[in-house]
């Protein structure tokens, strides 16, 4: 019944810590975004997170 559930966890942790924040209006955008998504700027500016190791 148990499933590797860490493992997708840590895949949806991924995107939940890495994306774009816009310099513009500070809207979250996907990583993968080239401009952002409410005003349409592409001043974005990459937003991450490491998880630290001990
Ligand atoms: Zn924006």
């Amino acid at each position: 019944m148990s499933r590797v559930e860490s493992e997708d966890l840590s895949v949806a942790y991924s995107h939940l810590l890495n994306y774009k924040i816009c310099r513009k209006c500070g809207s979250r955008n996907p990583p993968r975004a080239t401009k952002c998504r409410r005003c349409k700027s592409k001043n974005l500016r990459m937003k991450k997170r490491y998880v630290k190791k001990k």
